[in-house]
Order: structure tokens, then C-alpha cells, then sequence
């Protein structure tokens, strides 16, 4: 697992130091507690845990903090509103970002520039938008996308259907500067992780039936959160999305 570190010493200002040790320990025990879950939950169905990664969720967490997280070990952060995001990345050195969260049009020049992925790719007219200005930034390297499935068709939550997908699939992978490395999904709130699980297998097996239709979709599944990982896990996740369970509760009120 790439841990981020070296890059820190490429920061002219020191930003990289200033953070609270203690705050690093406990975010590091934090993940090693959720590494090791995953580690359990990889056993039960035989899979290897270097097959998943985790992603700590960072929204409302404030710079400091995820300095710490970088210094821990969570070199990975995801943030679901571009704005935010963009107000800490230059505070955050040896960080990569994933875009988690639905994106509007008009935010999409920013996310590219900012973003390492974009997991929250939901419609066609937005896959465009960004592989023009991939094609404008990112000098010939195609930008790492997953496409959003709303397995439950929720009304609340973005993402193409499962049957919109198929139909968009063939126009998105035919786009240069994209590269489509998997789907991702938010699993259903539920008291019980269990009451995820439906939505998790029907997200596999839609990819399974992508992956059967077109080459060049990738093996990507991101899925799973801070109540539901394990679960994610056992079906297939790659990549899991963690906020509360790395930097605890989020203020009352936010997303
Ligand atoms: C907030 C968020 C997460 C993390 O949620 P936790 O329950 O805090 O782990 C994961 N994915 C998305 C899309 C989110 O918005």
C-alpha cells in the first residue's frame, strides 16, 4: 500500500509537520482496527485484503486533522463536495483525493484538476464534460472514473440506474480521455449492516455483466461504509469509503 510518505518533504513551507501526534496515533489505531476487520471479514470468503483499499472519508474533518491522517497512514481521502475539497488540498501535502460525492457541470474543471478519481461519475453528459477537459489537463493521461449505480433507485441518492448504464456504457468507454475502473454504490441506510447486503450483490453482479459486455470496464467496486464495510467486503469490495469510523462523528447536520 502506497503510504504517502516522501512527498512530505517536497513541501517548501514544513506544512506537512504541523499536526497533532497524538491525533495521528489515534487515527492510525483507528485504521489499523478497521485494516484488521477487513483483514476478518477477507477470510470468511477468501479473498486477499490487498485487494481492498481504504479511502478515508474527510469531509467536515479540518486540514490539521487530515495532516494527521497522512501522517497515520490514510493517504487516500475522499471529499463529495468540490469546494470543499478544493479549500484543502494545498493544506494536505502527500494526500490523493477521490471525488465521492455528486458533481455538478459547472464544478467539473475544478474536479479534474483536483481530483485523483472521480467516483461518482452518474450520467453520460457529465462523463463528456470531464474527458474534454481531461483531454485539456491531464497531458494525454487518461482520468480514473467510476460510474455510480443507484442499485436501489433511490430517489435521494444520484447514479445511473442499472438499466441506464448498460445503455450508457458503450458512448462512455468510447471516450479517450476516461478510464472507466469500476462502478461504485451507497449502500442502503439500515439499522442492521445486513440490510446493505442486497444492494452490494446486485452491485457485483452488475459489474460482473459489465465487465462480461465490454473489455475495457474495470474491476473496481467501490462500496461500504463506516456502519457497512464488512459486508462490502465479503462481496467483493476494492475500495471502501470510511469517514466516522476514522475521524469520528461529523458535526449533527452534516452530509
Ligand atoms: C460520507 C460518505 C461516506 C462515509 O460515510 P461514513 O458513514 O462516515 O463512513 C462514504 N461515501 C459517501 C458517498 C459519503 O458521502
Amino acid at each position: 500500500m502506497d503510504t504517502g510518505q516522501g512527498s512530505a518533504t517536497a513541501e517548501p513551507d514544513g506544512l506537512a509537520g504541523r499536526f497533532d501526534p497524538d491525533d495521528a496515533a489515534s487515527i492510525a489505531m483507528a485504521r489499523a482496527r478497521i485494516l484488521a476487520r477487513v483483514e476478518h471479514a477477507c477470510r470468511r470468503v477468501g479473498r486477499s485484503p490487498d485487494e481492498v483499499r481504504l479511502v478515508g472519508v474527510s469531509k467536515t474533518v479540518e486540514p490539521e486533522r487530515l495532516r494527521a491522517a497522512v501522517a497515520g497512514g490514510v493517504t487516500t481521502l475522499g471529499e463529495n463536495r468540490v469546494q470543499e475539497a478544493e479549500s484543502k488540498v494545498a493544506l494536505v501535502p502527500g494526500a490523493t483525493w477521490h471525488l465521492v460525492g455528486p458533481l455538478q457541470s459547472n464544478k467539473a474543471r475544478k474536479a479534474v484538476a483536483i481530483f485523483g478519481m472521480i467516483e461518482s461519475v452518474s450520467s453520460v453528459e457529465l462523463a463528456e464534460r470531464l474527458d474534454r477537459i481531461a483531454g485539456e489537463l491531464r497531458d494525454g493521461e487518461a482520468l480514473p472514473v467510476l460510474l455510480q449505480v443507484n442499485v436501489d433507485g433511490d430517489p435521494a441518492k444520484s447514479g445511473f440506474s442499472p438499466d441506464d448504464l448498460a445503455g450508457s456504457l458503450p458512448a462512455i468507454l468510447a471516450l479517450p480521455h476516461l478510464r472507466v475502473d469500476g462502478l461504485m454504490t451507497v449502500g442502503r441506510m439500515a439499522a442492521d449492516p445486513e440490510g446493505a447486503r442486497p444492494t452490494f450483490v446486485a452491485l457485483r453482479r452488475i459489474a460482473e455483466g459489465a465487465r462480461r459486455a465490454h473489455d475495457s470496464v474495470g474491476a473496481e467496486l467501490s462500496m461500504g461504509m463506516s456502519d457497512d464495510f464488512e459486508v462490502a467486503v465479503e462481496e467483493g469490495a476494492t475500495i471502501i469509503r470510511i469517514g466516522r469510523a476514522l475521524f469520528g462523528a461529523r458535526p449533527s447536520g452534516a452530509v
